[in-house]
């Protein structure tokens, strides 16, 4: 692992630095309060190669890496319009499809994820099930070569703005009946699928929805990879949408720091500035090297995850996920704080960004599966649950 950046990876941070500056997060907010999506920016996003940058040349994509996705969504987010469709549908959906999919579900589904003409959701999360993804069960059956799906979602994003979900479920092994995990591709306009939006309080043009699959009928060449080995193939979606998580959280860690430092330069009530008085400065400080920190390990993550070394890149996608989330949710909070009165109004823009900055602790795996993880595997520690 290098620590200094290609050519090629800093004209990509360039280029996508500028390009979601012309957007930014007035643009992102009036959308979501407007309640609309920021289908111009992911449709450029998708001309300009920047969604699909991670996947295969031969089917649309850029052929680079995990590294240069996270970078396109850390430098997206660092001007306020963190996608998470972004995580969703390059990083989960287009890594599974791409590495396990049939040929024809590649050329079916790849280049419209990689040049942003397809959307795809992911659902994995359960109301009764939640962190504990063992427990699913949305339940596959055969039906002659069809299947067919049932059960509910939660928590779902961008279900509204997709062509199809990926979802999660199982199917019964024939010998001892046991249910074991499996990915199908459901198109959103399949008949028995149906959702209703889940109000939340974040200001995001990006929706979550409770969905319901009734007797969805699906033909066979819906369920991607091997029946048996769902699990390995979730695993290589679940370390690149960790990864995403990290550099969303950074990208936001970034912006709110850049809000506070441009604000408290100028700001004075006193002799001075309010950022030369140390209890301005000092918290700002470490905000930024707690953000540079975690994004050394996003780094790590992701170029171990490139490298192909998935057990190395599981722990740092993990701990990167873990730092950045910490890291950014206290940038916030100290953003906020930085900016006193202003720092409450909708005028300055960084309210808003509390309750999403949250998320990172949440989603897409909590703060204390994290820390679960890296107790028992990291550590050795035994579980608890
Ligand atoms: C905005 C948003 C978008 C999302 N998008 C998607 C999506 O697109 N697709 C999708 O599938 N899911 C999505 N999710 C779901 C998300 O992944 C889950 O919310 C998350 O995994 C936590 O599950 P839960 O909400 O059921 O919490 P729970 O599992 O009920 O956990 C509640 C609390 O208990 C803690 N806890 C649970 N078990 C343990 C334990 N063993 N030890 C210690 N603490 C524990 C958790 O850490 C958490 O703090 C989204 C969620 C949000 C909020």
């Amino acid at each position: 692992m290098s620590f200094i950046e290609t050519d090629e990876q800093k004209e990509l941070r360039k280029a996508v630095a500028q390009f979601s500056a012309n957007y930014g997060e007035k643009y992102y907010l009036e959308k979501a309060r407007a309640g609309e999506h920021t289908t111009e920016l992911w449709e450029e996003a998708g001309k300009l190669g920047f969604i699909g940058v991670n996947l295969p040349e031969a089917y649309g994509g850029g052929g680079a890496g995990m590294y240069e996705l996270s970078l396109v969504m850390e430098e997206m987010s660092a001007s306020g319009c963190a996608l998470l469709l972004m995580v969703v549908s390059p990083a989960i959906n287009g890594t599974i499809i791409s590495k396990f999919g049939t040929e024809e579900q590649k050329q079916r589904w790849i280049p419209g994820i990689a040049d942003g003409s397809i959307t795809m959701a992911f659902a994995i999360t359960e109301p009764d099930a939640g962190s504990n993804s063992h427990r699913i069960t949305t339940t596959a059956r055969r039906d002659g070569s069809d299947w067919i799906l049932s059960g509910q979602k939660v928590y779902i994003s961008g279900v509204d703005q997709a062509q199809a979900i990926l979802v999660v479920g199982r199917t019964e092994e024939a010998k001892t009946g046991n249910l074991k995990p499996a990915l199908f591709i459901v198109p959103t306009d399949a008949p028995g699928l149906s959702w209703t939006k889940i109000d939340m309080e974040i200001v995001s043009p990006e929706n979550q929805f409770q969905l319901f699959l009734d007797d969805v009928r699906l033909p066979a060449d819906a369920l991607v990879g091997s029946e048996d080995a769902a699990i390995a193939q979730l695993f290589a979606g679940l370390n690149p949408e960790r990864i995403m998580g990290a550099a969303s959280a950074v990208g936001m860690g970034r912006f709110a720091i850049n809000k506070a430092t441009e604000y408290v330069k100028t700001r004075q009530v006193w002799k001075t500035p309010i950022g030369a008085h140390q209890g301005i400065s000092h918290p700002l400080a470490q905000n930024h090297i707690e953000v540079e920190l975690a994004k050394l390990m996003m780094q790590k993550a992701a170029t171990l995850y490139d490298l192909g070394d998935d057990g190395g890149a599981a722990e740092a996608a993990n701990m990167a996920k873990y730092a950045a989330g910490e890291a950014s949710v206290r940038a916030v909070d100290q953003a906020v704080q930085s900016l006193g009165g202003n720092g409450l109004t909708k005028e300055y823009g960084i309210a808003s960004v509390l309750v999403a900055s949250r998320l990172a602790r949440i989603a897409p795996v909590s703060r204390e599966m994290i820390l679960n993880f890296v107790a028992q595997t990291s550590l050795g520690l035994p579980r608890s649950y």
